[in-house]
């Protein structure tokens, strides 16, 4: 008797846990853990994991299982159990859990076929399955499952002789292509090739052909080349020598990029000292976090690179992280340079099928390093010499629904299982990880200094108050307008920068730039709209707006914000006579618009390009020698404690952007609060001056580092029922922790109703709470039961990220 537990794709409570079902006789030999199934449940059919196989069961009446749903296991045990681990970890639905880690055309709704391998003849294939294959397309799954063949098309697919695709159904329909192939080995098109008659020339010819090109060829190439007519290559599929196939042609934006092959750089002495022990860990095969800490420019990627290189000729692999939106063709262009076909990239440019084939070239071992954003951490590699989180302080990397997983704990948990080193890189690391490093938890390697010794930009801080008393009320100060004028005539570009406003908006004065915050939480207080009230929305605490700044009495006191439009609108009316290319999520929603727009100003059709967070990575441009902050105040008061953490990062980024090459840059960073200590440490780009000052704020208010964050989100249409949901649940917190931990709440989100459900929130500080796990299940076990009756839903996140 063969029993299967399945972990089946229903996440609710209750079936957050393994079933077991009988394996039918014919499946005996086939079903295998980390394959998907589809199983009987309830009246309904459903797909699931299958985790496990035994002999044994507790289970009296055991439903049999209905019927598998791939040829190969998906997932191997390694995935199987980190997936165990991250439900358990994130507080998570094992369902979603197993779901994360595989691409996306295995979970939605694709159809499913059997195909010949690249290079497999039909004569390779055994004789009962010749019939399904005879055309040289693609057998139905369901057709396969009908006809009872699935297990020797396993065998089949084992030996590598078949393969399983998935075909998205879109409703744009894709191009498509023609494509020739030969059913017979060459062998055989030798012998057919003396049977045909004498006069059959052009048939013969395209036998030949096949013969010295055992692959798929596009059919109008082989017309066209070999100067033969349709209804010959119809003659000779009829023989069952050659068949039709279509194929689906993708969009794949890196495909017409040459990548140029470029050996290893010798390295500077500051990178060799940082790489030795990268190379040490690899050799010894020991696991051990690096923090590698160097500015943009220090030459870090080569070291990535030289580490990959050293695993590689261990014969193992590598994964490497990179935010989706560094995942440019410059960025790609390193990697596939170095090591050509061995990279396999993920990323979101890529089609549901794209994607799925690159996921199968990890598979299929094809390839040895991948190079992704967050989600390539799940990459099925089973031999990981390293793995490397380049820009490790972005945010990017914490998944924000379930499983909420951060790829920084993935990374580490599978490192230690492959006892390999995780190589963290960053210029402006996060405080976490600094900190760590200090804590000697990481090993901190550090690379000084830009590579050939270029000077950081300038940076100049203008104080907008005094542009105010100066009777300037535009948003450019007079230094940015001037600036802007001498680029515009000496030909040379500007980069203009707007922070994203946040979801919410905060009350500051324009005369002294005082904003108001909450006494105790250290936040700006949320200026809402609909009354004249401002709330903390970490601890509730309210206020009215003031009508005069408390500080210096001014009645310029008011909520901030502005959008890139009316920037726009402004340089049109100032600058009449500059090219202005605006990016943000309006004019970047369409696909490729983000690439066509950068390569815009990159071919200088344009003086200033103007936009937010996302015009800060990936700008690499010669001509670049001005960049411009329009208000630095716009993130440093956004409802965070990371707000100051995250205004650094942003500014030493996009000052970075200016004089990468020949020409000298110059940045601006116009703000209210050039006291700041964030936007003055920015300025000088002073990390280390930073994480102190920081450091000492987070312990004075009991953030992290020094405590751990758990944010629990309550949700209901009713108000009174969000709100008395959340207070229950902070009472029941309170009862079970210590009193060391911070209990705060209820109090209402930043963003207080979203879809017309009222949003409250719970947030708790901890340094050790053994209990807390267990609490936090209870409260899920609870309220995710009741989910489905009346609407209500509470959500854990662990370690959050974006406490809105
Ligand atoms: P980072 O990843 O820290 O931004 P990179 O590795 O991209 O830095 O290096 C910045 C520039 O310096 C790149 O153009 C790179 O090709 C070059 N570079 C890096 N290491 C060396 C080296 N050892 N010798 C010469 N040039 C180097
Ligand atoms: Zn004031
Ligand atoms: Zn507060």
């Amino acid at each position: 008797m063969k029993i299967a537990s399945v972990i089946v794709d229903v996440p609710a409570k209750q079936t957050d846990k393994a079933f077991d079902y009988l394996v039918p006789k014919q499946w005996e030999d086939m079903i295998q853990p980390g394959m998907r199934v589809i199983v009987p449940f309830g009246p309904r059919k459903i797909q699931g994991f299958v985790i496990e196989v035994k002999s044994t069961t507790e289970v009296k009446k055991l439903r049999e299982l209905v019927e598998p749903m791939d040829l190969e296991p998906v997932l191997n045990d390694e995935l199987i159990k980190l997936g165990d681990w991250l439900a358990e970890n994130t507080l998570s639905f094992k369902i979603f859990a197993f779901q994360v880690m595989l691409p996306a055309a295995l979970k939605a709704k694709y159809e499913k076929k059997v195909k010949m391998a690249e290079g497999v003849y039909l004569s390779d294939l055994p004789l009962n399955l010749h019939p399904y294959f005879k055309n040289g397309g693609m057998l139905d799954w369901d057709d396969a499952i009908k006809n009872g063949i699935v297990p020797h098309l396993q065998r089949e697919a084992a030996k590598g002789l078949l393969e399983v695709v998935y075909l998205v159904k879109e409703r744009v329909k894709k191009k498509q292509m023609k494509y020739i192939i030969p059913l017979v080995s060459k062998e055989d098109l030798l012998v057919e090739i003396q049977r045909l008659p004498a006069n059959a020339q052009k048939q013969k010819q395209v036998l030949e052909y096949f013969i010295n090109h055992p692959h798929e060829v596009e059919m109008r190439k082989l017309i066209a080349e070999l100067n033969v007519s349709l209804s010959t290559i119809k003659a000779l599929s009829n023989k069952n020598l050659l068949a039709e196939t279509v194929k689906e042609i993708y969009r794949d934006p890196f495909k017409d990029h040459h990548f140029e092959r470029r050996g290893p750089l010798p390295l500077t002495k500051a990178q060799e000292k940082a790489i030795t022990p990268i190379l040490h860990a690899i050799q010894t095969r020991e696991h051990e976090v690096f923090l590698l800490y160097g500015v943009t420019g220090s030459g870090k990627t080569e070291i990535y690179l030289q580490s990959i290189q050293e695993v590689i000729n261990n014969g193992k692999e590598a994964i490497v992280l990179v935010p989706e939106i560094s995942l440019t063709p410059q960025m790609v262009n390193r990697f596939k340079g170095r090591f050509g076909e061995m990279v396999a990239v993920l990323h979101s440019g890529l089609s549901a099928g794209e994607k799925y084939d690159e996921w199968r070239k990890i598979q299929r071992k094809e390839v040895k390093v991948v190079v992704g954003a967050r989600s390539a951490i799940f990459a099925p590699f089973e031999n990981i010499g390293i793995i490397i989180i380049d820009e490790e302080h972005e945010t990017s990397y914490k998944q924000e629904e379930m499983p909420r997983y951060h790829a920084r704990d993935v990374a580490i948990k599978r490192a230690q299982t492959y006892n390999c080193p995780v190589v963290l890189g960053s210029a402006t690391p996060s405080l976490e990880s600094f900190a760590r490093a200090k804590k000697k938890v990481y090993q901190l390697l550090s690379l000084p200094v830009r590579m050939n010794n270029k000077a950081l930009p300038t940076v100049e801080i203008v104080d907008m108050r005094e542009e105010l008393r100066a009777g300037n009320r535009s948003m450019f100060s007079r230094k940015l307008f001037e600036l802007l004028k001498d680029r515009l005539e000496k030909k040379q570009q500007s980069v203009l920068f707007l922070n994203k406003r946040g979801h919410s908006s905060f009350v500051m004065c324009r005369d002294c730039g005082y904003v108001v915050n909450c006494p105790k939480c250290d936040i700006s207080l949320t200026y809402h709209r609909a009354g004249v009230q401002m709330k903390c929305h970490y601890c509730g605490y309210e206020s009215v707006v003031p009508r005069a700044c408390p500080e210096c009495n001014s009645e310029y006191i008011r909520f901030f914000g502005t959008g890139t439009q009316k920037v726009e609108e402004e340089l049109g009316k100032i600058l009449p006579e500059a090219k202005v290319i605006r990016m943000d999520v309006d004019t970047t929603s369409r696909k490729g618009s983000h690439e066509r727009l950068l390569k815009e100003f990159q071919d200088g059709k344009a003086d200033i390009l103007l936009g937010t967070q996302m015009i800060a990575k990936g700008l690499d441009f010669p001509n670049i020698t001005l960049v411009g902050v329009l208000s630095a105040d716009t993130m440093l008061h956004l409802p965070d404690f990371r707000s100051s953490e995250k205004t650094f990062q942003l500014l030493t980024q996009v000052s970075g952007r200016a004089g990468r090459h020949q020409l000298p840059g110059e940045v601006i960073i116009q703000t209210y609060t050039p006291e700041h200590y964030s936007i003055q440490l920015a300025g000088r780009q002073d990390y280390t001056q930073f994480f102190q000052q920081e450091m000492m704020v987070r312990r004075a208010h009991h953030y992290p580092p020094y405590y751990f964050l758990t944010l629990i989100t309550v949700s209901h249409e009713q108000l009174l029922t969000a709100v008395s949901t959340t207070e229950k649940i902070v009472k029941y917190v309170r009862s079970k922790l210590s009193s060391e931990a911070v209990i705060l709440g209820p109090s209402v989100s930043p963003i207080a109703k979203i879809n017309n459900r009222y949003r409250y929130q719970c947030l708790i500080k901890y340094k050790r709470e053994p209990n807390l796990t267990k609490t936090l299940k209870m409260i899920l076990d609870q309220y995710q039961k009741e989910a489905s009756k009346d609407g209500l839903l509470v959500s854990v996140d662990v370690n959050p990220f974006i406490l809105m």
